[in-house]
């Protein structure tokens, strides 16, 4: 060493981490990388400022750029920039003290983090170096020895801007000295001689894929062995007016590895409240959210370019969590800790911009492009529900959302018309205040609902809901603009008392029961339910049905398709007990009562009877059992078979 070396010895806490560094076997250590980036990027960053102030660089005219060089024989990397560069003070400052938030956190979490008896204490530290970086001291996992050679950009006061190298093993000292006409003529030069288990970073594929991963946008040009490695502008911090949407397409395809352009971008720049910039996507196909692709959401998140995470799942709220893109805030420290990130401010300030202008555009895109905004809601919609939860924009939430009905035209399958509830409101009758819905798997089973009868005579219209999330949904969602949701299969008898029938019905109206007839009736109901026994609650006069016979109703109000899914979920695989309503006017039960008031001991009667229970199972979609089911049936058809050829001379 020569003798104008002077030696110093690290800080306590530096020697701590660097032995962990220097020791620990740690899989993602690449990031090494990243963290002399984006130093070198600072560099240029600060003096670049200071040009811009007016400041005369001793050396000036020469390009902003970072260049690194591989040498397989020496087992070097080396990275070069001609940035503001170090005084020998700065030097021992810089990089012999700790001072920066980051490894100050590496080092709390590492104390709290003891491991226990028998625990590996190299795997446990090299857990918590994964989860972020510890910036200049890294590149000792994979270098054992580092000399660093500076040259201030500018002449400080009371001294020369002569460089100086500092050279450590990051052992326990490091090592400055004076160096006279080296290079580089302005800034700093980073030899990093490679461990034998590192020689890895001395090939240039793997320091280009590195570039890729880590450092891909940063905001000069990084050259690898002559070779530029960052070729992709950061988009989403140009100005909007130069960025086509091929370029938007491009970038989200390479974000996603979406095949399909995006259906929609969002360019986000934001000063106040935080200031920060985000290219939002939405993609033109859907995701399996609540399945397989449950852990891919999330937004990149990078502060000036340099990427902290992946994947971050703070930016936006679960149902948002469709789109895709980056977010880059100005005023993060690049080594915080995922701990430390979750709990910050400036994410939820964040979060809370990019919910509002997301909104925005959402609702913009409803009211100019219908048909696309169906278009996403289609893909998305599924996802967006979750948004009940978001109570701050209920409102606004709840404009978005939208469900086909029985007001809307057929169309195909799976592209069905859709409406909001805005649109809802203003078809509806005078004085309704209420939405109302039925749940079933397609618009065919919806409207033969016998639910829905009362409702189609009256002319109301019905939201149908065709996701089995819908409900729980339409459950959670309380009130928008002071109308309620309200299944139609809970609905009170006197609930449409309010609303006059649409039109008369074109059959022949049945004439009412004689006041005897009307008791046979009742008895007839009683024999009814006898039949039925423990698997009906009751057997009453409906007064919802107009075209079919029966129905059967939940006595505690709730809608077949919830309480099937409870069943499911509480594995219960009885049938529920309920009330059947029967139509008094239909013309099967008129047959009947004439059956019965011939013979009451019939055994007809107990056919009709439980084939007519078997078609309400039916049509809530239980069939307990399908041979008795499909042997009643034929019983029946072979009978209706003869009278029919016998009634038609056949
Ligand atoms: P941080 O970048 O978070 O401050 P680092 O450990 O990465 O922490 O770097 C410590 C300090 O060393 C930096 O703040 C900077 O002052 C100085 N430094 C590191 N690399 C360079 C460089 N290439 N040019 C100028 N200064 C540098
Ligand atoms: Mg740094």
């Amino acid at each position: 060493m020569a003798e104008t070396a002077k030696t110093h010895e690290f800080r306590a806490e530096v020697r701590k981490v660097l032995n962990i560094l220097t020791n620990s076997l740690y899989t993602n250590r690449e990031i090494f990388l990243r963290e002399l980036i984006s130093n070198a990027s600072d560099a240029l960053d600060k003096l670049r400022f200071r040009i811009n102030r007016g400041e005369n660089p001793t050396v000036a005219d020469l390009p902003l750029e970072i260049r690194i060089t591989l040498d397989k024989d020496k087992k070097t990397l080396t990275i070069a920039d001609i940035g503001l560069g170090m005084t020998e003070a700065e030097l021992a400052d810089n990089l012999g003290t700790i001072a920066r938030s980051g490894s100050e956190h590496f080092l709390a979490d590492l104390a709290s983090a003891e491991p226990q008896e028998g625990e590996d204490a190299k795997a446990d530290a090299s857990n918590i170096i994964g989860r972020f970086g510890v910036g200049f001291y890294s590149v000792f996992m994979v270098a054992e020895k580092v000399t660093v050679t500076s040259r201030p950009a500018f002449v400080p006061e009371g001294g020369d801007n002569a460089a100086h190298v500092w050279t450590s093993d990051g052992l326990g000292t490091f090592t400055l000295e004076r160096v006279e006409d080296a290079e580089p003529k302005r800034g700093t030069v980073i030899v990093a001689h490679l461990k034998e288990n590192a020689l890895e970073f001395a090939e240039k594929y793997r320091i280009d894929s590195v570039i890729r991963s880590h450092s891909a946008f940063v905001p000069f040009p990084v050259f690898v062995d002559g070779e530029q490695a960052n070729t992709q502008p950061a988009l989403w911090r140009e100005p909007k007016t130069s960025v086509t949407q091929e370029q938007y397409a491009s970038f989200y395809k390479s974000l996603t590895y979406d095949g399909k352009d995006p259906l929609d971008v969002q360019h986000i720049s934001v000063d106040v409240p935080v200031q920060f910039s985000a290219l939002l996507f939405i993609p033109s196909t859907a995701q399996d959210f609540f399945g397989q692709d449950q852990e891919l959401w999330g937004l990149d998140l990078y502060t000036r370019r340099v990427l902290i995470q992946h994947k971050n799942k703070d930016l936006l709220p679960e149902y948002l969590g469709f789109m895709k893109g980056v977010v880059d805030a100005e005023d993060l420290p690049l080594n915080i800790s995922r701990e430390t990130l979750q709990e910050n401010a400036l994410l939820r300030k964040i979060q809370q911009v990019l919910v509002k202008q997301t909104l925005s555009k959402l609702e913009k895109m409803a009211k100019d492009e219908t048909e696309k905004y169906d278009e996403f809601w289609r893909l998305h919609g599924r996802v967006f529900k979750l948004s009940y939860r978001d109570y701050a924009n209920h409102d606004r939430v709840c404009a978005l959302m939208r469900f086909t009905s029985s007001a809307m035209p057929d169309t195909e399958t799976g592209k069905e018309a859709l409406t909001s509830f805005d649109s809802y409101m203003e078809r509806a009758k005078e004085g309704q205040k209420t939405f109302w819905y039925v749940a079933a798997p397609n618009r065919e089973a919806a409207r033969l609902s016998p639910h829905m009868e009362r409702f189609r005579k009256k002319g109301l219209e019905v939201l149908f809901l065709l996701d089995p999330v819908d409900e729980f949904l339409m459950e959670n969602l309380g009130k928008y603009k002071e109308w309620d949701f309200k299944s139609i299969e809970t609905a009170a008898d006197d609930a449409l008392k309010d609303f006059a029938d649409q039109e008369e019905s074109e059959k022949e109206k049945t004439p009412p029961l004689s006041a005897e007839d009307s008791t046979t009736f009742d008895h007839l109901l009683g024999l009814i339910k006898d039949i039925l026994g423990e698997r009906v609650k009751n057997v009453v006069v409906s007064h919802r049905l107009a075209d079919s016979p029966a129905v059967l109703v939940s006595p505690d109000g709730m809608t077949s398709s919830m309480e099937k899914i409870m069943r499911v979920m509480q594995k219960d695989e009885s049938l529920p007990v309920r009330n059947m309503e029967v139509n008094r006017d239909h013309p099967l039960l008129r047959n009947m009562l004439r059956v019965y008031k011939a013979n009451k001991e019939d055994p007809f009667l107990r056919e009709m009877t439980e084939t007519l229970f078997d078609a309400c199972l039916l049509l809530d979609g239980y069939v307990k059992d399908p041979q008795l089911v499909a042997a009643r049936t034929r019983a029946l058809l072979e009978k209706s078979a003869g009278w029919y050829t016998e009634v038609m001379k056949y």
